[in-house]
């Protein structure tokens, strides 16, 4: 399963076993190689069929985000983010936009939070 091979390939969090929700993706039994693709075609392809078929695209989405997060002893050399695949039905540029936008609301959020 995609997300599986994702978590051994971050070796951020526990093992996916953790988490039944991803022997639901509409991935379970493909080959992961397909949801890392190397032209935008094969991405369009991947995404829509997140987006048409999966009933855990958000569970699948919001952990992936969560992967992604730098954590005290994992930063990268460079200090980016690795953001690779297709997942939830985003790329990495997707979801790292989707990241600044959620950061950017944070913010807000605790702006809001000193005036009170
Ligand atoms: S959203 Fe896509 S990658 Fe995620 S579990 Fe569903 S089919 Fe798999």
């Amino acid at each position: 399963m995609v997300a599986r091979v994702y978590v051994d390939a971050v070796d951020h969090l526990e093992p996916a076993e953790k988490y039944p929700w991803m022997e639901k993706g509409a991935c379970a039994g493909k080959d992961f190689e397909e949801f890392f693709p190397h032209s935008k075609q094969d991405a369009d392809q991947i995404k829509q069929f997140c987006n048409e078929r999966c009933s855990v695209k958000l569970k699948c989405l919001a952990f992936a985000m969560a992967a992604e997060k730098p954590k005290p002893g994992h930063e990268e050399k460079d200090g980016k983010v690795r953001r690779h695949g297709i997942f939830g039905g985003l790329d990495g540029k997707e979801r790292a936009a989707l990241q600044k936008v959620m950061d950017k609301m944070k913010e807000g959020n605790n702006d809001g939070n000193r005036d009170s």
